[in-house]
């Protein structure tokens, strides 16, 4: 095939560009470099791997994550109808079981007539339109590649995966099942809590800060050849547990290990702590342990998550890691279309753009995706308003001190600040929240007009009619998660 766009990287990003631009009529090459090439943290040949937690963020209509989804819901997103047929129940979140979601969006992709699937890594950035979906794991040729392009310094740094364990493995006449606050949607729960006391909870902090930890030589020849990178630099929003643990002894009490919402059943009382753990696959038979992060080695994570109360048998299907982060300094190099400055048929989507979070991704490779086909058809190129989550990212990524730049993920301080009431209020926080979600589908909505823009469609039409038909017939206690 003599393709119209070239897209580099089938992960979330990539496969979303791909299908939106094809969707729009392009012939479209997808060139993912697994499995000839692995990446150190994706486990398939698979498109679109989600490779740590399997939750994609709040589906609640007024959190930034669910802004998000309501914005790419309404622009025709191919990703999340994948994700919306095999989600898991995960409470307010949108969770998946990761195998049949990847699974999903690989057949359709392969399936698609004018995507065209290359297995084979891209080392040298194309002589025609492309969108640049390589990840925060991009292969070092690219990178070098992208580094000489761009002029300037790549960033590096660190984030950390939580680790995996058996169901059955867990002791359930310790760990109860249940939602902060009951929410949720099975009716005894969707996670299974661990509880501590807090003698116990003291004693897991202390043999956690001094367990042994993975030494990070891996990533120091990358140190030493100078790229910008620190064994102190994390996401913030996915700190190692340990690191969080050494910020004070109650830092866990009040971070993922509170205990907020809940009532242990077999003692009638809150815990002071716990631990919660989310299931990873439709199956039921994984969970992970939400908001563990951790770069413990394998057998300290087994010795210091086994004192958790109903992990003392804990079987482990995955341990925790750290692993690399690449992106690029797009305030100086990129546009809020995502197009690169210095090249207009260039444009880049994902992690690598420094936005953050699978949602993020997902989004970004949307736009990508949808502005190539507009460039090529002559079309003027959307950038949408930046009271839209969407345009926010996009906005904040190409704008933010360049000095300074650090990811972000989906949240409400990127909005333009709300108009006061006119009694001059500013509400609770729920209806603040609320504000923002009914100005960015207002803005969007109308922008959308404006630029004659069509959602095309984001191949889930036929589950949606299934889950319709279901929905019609089914008691509400049994109804599938996601609608
Ligand atoms: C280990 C890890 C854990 C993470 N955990 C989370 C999490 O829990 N929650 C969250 O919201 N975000 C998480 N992230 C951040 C981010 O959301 C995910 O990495 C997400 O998958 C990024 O989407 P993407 O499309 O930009 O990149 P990817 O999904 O990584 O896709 C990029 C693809 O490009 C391919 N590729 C790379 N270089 C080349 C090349 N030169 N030629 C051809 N193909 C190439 C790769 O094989 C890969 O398939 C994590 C990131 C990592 C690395």
């Amino acid at each position: 095939m003599n393709p119209d766009l070239v897209v580099i990287g089938g992960g979330l990003a990539g496969s979303e560009a791909a299908w939106q631009a094809a969707q729009r009529g392009l012939r479209v090459s997808l060139h993912e470099m697994r499995p000839n090439r692995p990446t150190g943290a994706h486990a398939t040949d698979r498109l679109a791997e989600l490779v740590c937690s399997n939750s994609l963020g709040s589906n609640l209509p007024d959190r930034a994550s669910g802004v998000l989804k309501t914005e790419l819901r309404s622009m025709g997103s191919f990703l999340l109808a994948c994700a919306e047929e095999t989600a898991v129940p995960a409470g307010g979140a949108l969770a998946v079981d990761r195998e049949a979601f990847a699974e999903l969006v690989t057949a359709r992709v392969e399936g698609h007539p004018r995507i065209e699937l290359v297995r084979s890594e891209v080392e040298r950035l194309p002589a025609g339109p492309a969108i640049v979906a390589s990840g925060p794991l991009t292969a070092p040729a690219l990178a070098a590649e992208l580094q000489q392009w761009l002029g300037g310094p790549h960033l590096y740094f660190y984030d950390a995966l939580a680790p995996i364990v058996e169901y059955e493995s867990v002791d359930l006449a310790i760990a109860f099942r249940a939602s902060r606050y009951g929410r949720g949607e099975v009716l005894d729960g969707d996670y299974l809590n661990c509880p501590l006391t807090r003698a116990e909870y003291d004693n897991f902090v202390a043999e956690l800060v001094k367990a042994e930890r993975i030494a990070l030589r891996e990533f120091e020849a990358d140190i030493a050849s100078g790229v910008r990178a620190g064994p102190d630099k994390f996401f913030e929003s996915c700190l190692p547990v340990e690191i969080i643990a050494e910020r004070g002894l109650e830092s866990l009490a009040y971070g993922p290990m509170r205990a907020v919402g809940l009532r242990d059943p077999h003692t009638g009382r809150r815990p002071y702590a716990v631990v919660q753990l989310r299931q990873d696959n439709l199956a039921g038979s994984l969970y992970n342990l939400v908001g563990f992060q951790t770069n413990l080695t394998f057998s300290e994570q087994q010795r210091v998550l086994r004192l958790i109360p109903g992990l003392g048998q804990a079987r482990f299907a995955r341990y925790g890691m750290l692993h690399r982060n690449t992106f690029i300094n797009s305030p100086r190099t990129l546009l809020p279309t995502l197009q690169a400055q210095q090249r207009a048929d260039i444009f880049f989507a994902g992690q690598i753009t420094g936005v953050e979070g699978y949602m993020g991704n997902v989004a970004t490779g949307l736009l990508a995706g949808i502005n190539a086909a507009r460039l090529l058809a002559g079309e003027e190129l959307l950038t949408l308003p930046a009271t839209t989550m969407l345009g926010a990212l996009c906005w904040y990524v190409t704008h933010a001190d360049p000095d300074n730049f650090q990811p972000m993920k989906a949240n409400f301080g990127l909005l333009p600040a709300l108009e006061r009431a006119a009694n001059g209020r500013d509400g609770g926080k729920r209806e603040r929240f609320g504000a923002y979600a009914a100005r960015s589908a207002d803005d969007l909505s109308a922008y959308l007009a404006a630029a004659k823009f069509e959602a095309v469609d984001d191949g889930g039409g036929s589950h949606r009619a299934t889950v319709a038909l279901l929905h019609a017939a089914a008691p509400a206690a049994v109804r599938a998660p996601g609608f």
